[in-house]
This record gives structure tokens, sequence and C-alpha cells, in this order.
């Protein structure tokens, strides 16, 4: 079974993947943290995310790369993630590996996961909040982890890269027609999840 959950930063896409991929004892893909290890490269290596071929060499050695790397969470690298995430050439060397973690039956989320890495999944969410909402949420999450915060900067860099993410040439953020929308503005995360099991279980 291959579910894919799409979704803005901060939606709960990536909790409700985890809770779904635990109830059915298949793998999770985070898939953002593969552009989040493309931004990471670029970065240490001194580079500059905006420059095609910096963010094509960091993307080639990408499996070498820890995913659970702490480094991979600064919002320095969420924003870089999303520069570097425009790139076509990008997208494509990353393509590969997400498919053959689907084909084994997994679930991935991201932001084009229903519409280009796995248009043929059995299940498709796109979960949603507004952006106020969201904002709180990374901001609770970064002083969770006592980092210091500015609340107007973090709107504004979420906002950004919303508009990056939706505005893109190639594999934009989009409700895919055929996928289950949930917006978690006024929805817990248990409530999400029994929601996406009950039409799951409808199909
Ligand atoms: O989900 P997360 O916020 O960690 O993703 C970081 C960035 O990676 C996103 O803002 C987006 O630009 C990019 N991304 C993407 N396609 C995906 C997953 C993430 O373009 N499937």
């Amino acid at each position: 079974m291959i579910i894919a959950v799409d979704g803005p930063a901060a939606s709960g896409k990536g909790t409700l993947a985890r809770r779904l991929a635990a109830h059915f004892k298949i793998d999770h893909l985070d898939t953002g943290s593969l552009y989040r290890c493309v931004a990471l490269g670029v970065l240490r290596a001194g580079r500059d995310p905006n420059n095609e071929s910096d963010a094509i060499t960091a993307a080639h050695d990408v499996r070498s790369l820890d995913l659970s790397d702490p480094d991979l969470r600064d919002e320095k690298v969420g924003n870089a993630a999303s520069t570097v995430a425009q790139f076509p050439a990008v997208r494509q060397i990353l393509l590969d590996y997400q498919r053959q973690v689907a084909a084994a039956g997994a679930v991935l989320d991201g932001r084009d996961i229903g519409t280009v890495v796995c248009p043929d999944a059995d299940h498709k969410f796109y979960v949603t909040a507004s952006l106020e909402i969201r904002a709180e949420r990374r901001i609770a999450e970064l002083l969770d982890r006592g980092v210091a915060v500015s609340p107007d900067e973090i709107r504004e860099e979420m906002a950004v890269r919303d508009r990056l993410d939706r505005e893109r040439a190639t594999s934009p953020l989009i409700l895919a027609s055929d996928a289950h929308l949930l917006d978690t503005t006024n929805l817990d995360i248990d409530s999400a999840f029994s929601y996406a099991l009950t039409l799951i279980e409808q199909n």
C-alpha cells in the first residue's frame, strides 16, 4: 500500500504520515528531509543554494547524508531546502529514491507525492491549516527545542516558503484532484488520524 500525504510546512502532515505508517506497519519517508539534506550539503560546503550546479552536486551526495541529522531542522536549512527544491534536476535526482521506497509499500509525505512522485498512490491526503496556526505550531516547536525565535520573522519566512513551494514551475504544492483535503486548523492530531483512517477503510 502506498499513501501520499502532501501539504505546507507545519500542517501536521508529518505527524499524520508517521501515525499512518505505524498503524499499517509500513515505512515512512519524510521527503522534505531529502531536500533539507541537499540544502545542508550546499550550506556546509560554503556554497549558494541559489546556484543550480552547487545544488545538483549536493543532490548526488544525498544518500551519504544522515536523514536524522538534527541540523536538518534549522529554519535556515528549511528555507534553503525550498530554494534547491525549485531546480528540476535536483528533483529528478531525488525522484528515483522516493519511488524505490514507495515501491516496497510506504507512507511518503511532502509537497508533490500525490501529483508527481506517486500519482497512483492508493490513498492521497492533502493536509493544510491556516498560516497563523501553522506559524504558532512552528514557534512552539522551536521554543520547545530551546531556539530563540522572533514570531514575526517565523511567520514571514513561512509565508515566503509557502509562496515559493506553491508558485514554482516544477512540481508545485497543489491539491491533487483525487486527494482528500484535511484542514487541521481546528483539528488535533488524534482526530485527523481517525478521520484519515476512516477514509482509508471506506475505500
Ligand atoms: O517538509 P519540509 O518543510 O521539511 O520541506 C522542506 C522543503 O523541501 C519544502 O519547503 C519544499 O520546498 C521542499 N520539498 C519539496 N518536495 C517535497 C518535500 C519537500 O519541494 N516532496
